[in-house]
């Protein structure tokens, strides 16, 4: 009996931990299989975790790049140890006593290892010292609620304050519902914050990710002095059904892809992620004033 159960393949382990905990089964299948392998949803191959990440993310086959948590975006991004995080407690509240909105952070939080939908600091890249944002799809699908908006706009207000470039990934599906009035007045805020920075004299560097849709789009997202986006991602205000259903027509395949807003001259560049880093320095390194360094 022991053997058999020492023995036992990782589905039938599997199948034990979700009768132990009925509760969140598919969470826990999730986890468990995110450990081991990830199929890519475009070309259907299983990758192991540990080449998927040292590929960062991308696939080595087809090069869909998969979503990436913040951390891991981060640590990609910056000099090792260089990152210092700036408001990390701050978190939405429930300002509209909008129904199960608290016990959705508090269970989003736990799954997701976030306070909010958005990491944000101080670090350097190449040396080269910035104010960073990097949003996370994973807490609420990225949605830009009071907090969220606040975390944005002092990134950019410490990029004035400390005379530092700014550098902000977006991965947003727009404003979140729960919060009303208060999430679209985020709009407003991060541009205005944007406004300050470019009478500081100081570049904003957007970097869209997939999917970047919503308030985002139609604020920050599109302030960028330089506007950059990886391969393939999602780039629009409303989804593409919203917008058939609304004009009555079908609309072209890549519609709303990064290479078909490049061509539509909505953006500066798509960059694959194995370049980015290097990209970014660059720019960074170009739009600083001599001495400023
Ligand atoms: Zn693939």
């Amino acid at each position: 009996m022991n053997r058999k159960r020492i023995r036992a393949s990782w589905p039938a382990r599997l199948r034990r931990v979700m009768i132990k905990r009925k509760a969140a089964p598919f969470l826990i299948q999730e986890r468990i299989l995110a450990r081991r392998t990830h199929q890519c949803p475009f070309c259907h191959r299983h990758i192991e975790e540990g080449q998927l990440e040292e590929n960062l993310f991308v696939c080595p086959e087809c090069s869909h790049h998969f979503r990436l948590h913040p951390r891991e975006r981060i640590r990609f991004l910056v000099d090792p140890g260089s990152f210092r995080e700036t408001d990390r407690d701050l978190t939405s509240l429930n300002p509209l006593d909008f129904p199960g909105y608290g016990e959705k952070i508090r269970r989003v939080t736990n799954i997701s290892g976030l306070n909010e939908a958005v990491v944000t600091g101080i670090g350097t890249v190449e040396g080269w010292e910035i104010s960073l944002a990097v949003m996370a799809f994973q807490f609420m699908g990225g949605s830009m609620g009071s907090a969220v908006g606040e975390k944005i706009a002092r990134t950019i207000r410490a990029g004035v304050r400390l005379q530092l470039p700014v550098v902000i990934f977006t991965a947003s599906g727009g404003a979140r519902m729960q919060e009303g009035i208060f999430s679209l007045m985020q709009m407003a805020k991060t541009a205005a914050a944007a406004a300050q920075l470019e009478q500081a004299g100081l570049p904003l560097f957007i970097v869209l990710t997939d999917p970047t849709t919503g308030g985002v789009t139609a604020s920050f997202g599109m302030l960028g002095d330089v506007i950059l986006a990886e391969p393939g991602a999602l780039i629009g205000f409303a989804g593409p059904r919203v917008i058939e259903g609304t004009i009555k027509k079908q609309l072209p395949e890549d519609f709303q892809r990064s290479e078909f807003l490049l061509q539509s001259g909505f953006l500066d560049r798509v960059v694959e992620r194995s370049r980015l880093r290097s990209t970014l320095a660059f720019l960074i390194k170009t739009h600083t004033l001599p001495g400023r360094d």
